[in-house]
């Protein structure tokens, strides 16, 4: 199955697209997780993209449908994919409607968690990320079993650079600029599903496996 994750930061995304992802034995490609890699690596794809993401603006497009064209060619996504973070403008989901009819494996479903602004700030600014990829905490919504370390790992949890406030509020506007347009574009297609990401995790997880058919 091919499925597309939207939505604004800190809607739940990356961690309903990680259940789901279990669910669906299909992976979960994060273009931010992605990038966020390539900066840690400080490759070349890592330096050019480094600056636009600690402003909390969006990494251009030929870069990121570059990253990620790649990334779904490897053999783990043959049996379908979840896209967490992409596309993020227009020009990126024509890119992909392209490069997918030419396999002849469109987007089945597209999945929009909405929730409205003002309840996405205090979810941010304490959100702490496990470094190693095993997921993400809230210092009050979901605090780690031992403060500051992960769960799994026990490594050190990181606040993201781009969590903080001034950061959060320029990427709600790129959200809301670039990304929301993505919502008609969908629509018109006819795979939309709209669900109320305001809501107990396991309720959204469980409305979002009912839209997939899981
Ligand atoms: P995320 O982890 O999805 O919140 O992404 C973190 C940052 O990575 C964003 O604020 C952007 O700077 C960059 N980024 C991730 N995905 C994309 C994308 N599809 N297009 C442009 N920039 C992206």
């Amino acid at each position: 199955m091919r499925v597309i994750f939207l939505g604004p930061p800190g809607s739940g995304k990356g961690t309903q697209a990680k259940r789901l992802q279990s669910a669906l034995n299909i992976p979960q490609l994060s273009t931010g997780d992605l990038l966020r890699e390539a900066v840690r690596k400080g490759n070349e794809l890592g330096k050019q993209a480094a600056e636009f993401m600690s402003a909390g603006k969006l990494v251009p497009d030929q870069l990121v449908i570059a990253l990620i064209l790649t990334r779904m060619e490897q053999d783990d996504c043959s049996g379908g994919f979840i896209l967490d973070g992409f596309p993020r403008t227009l020009a990126q989901a024509q890119a992909l409607e392209d490069a997918l009819a030419a396999v002849s494996k469109p987007v089945q479903q597209v999945i929009e968690i909405r929730i409205e602004q003002d309840k996405l700030v205090e979810r941010l600014v304490g959100r702490r990320i496990c470094p190693n990829g095993h997921g993400e905490w809230h210092i009050r919504f979901n605090p780690p079993k031992q403060e500051g370390r992960c769960d799994t790992c026990g490594e050190a949890l990181e606040h993201r650079d781009d969590d903080h406030e001034e950061k959060i509020i320029t990427r709600f506007e790129a959200y809301r600029k670039d990304t929301e347009p993505l919502v008609q574009f969908y629509t018109e297609r006819g795979n939309l599903a709209v669900i109320d990401g305001d809501r107990d995790i396991d309720d959204v997880t469980r409305e979002i496996a009912a839209a997939v058919g899981a």
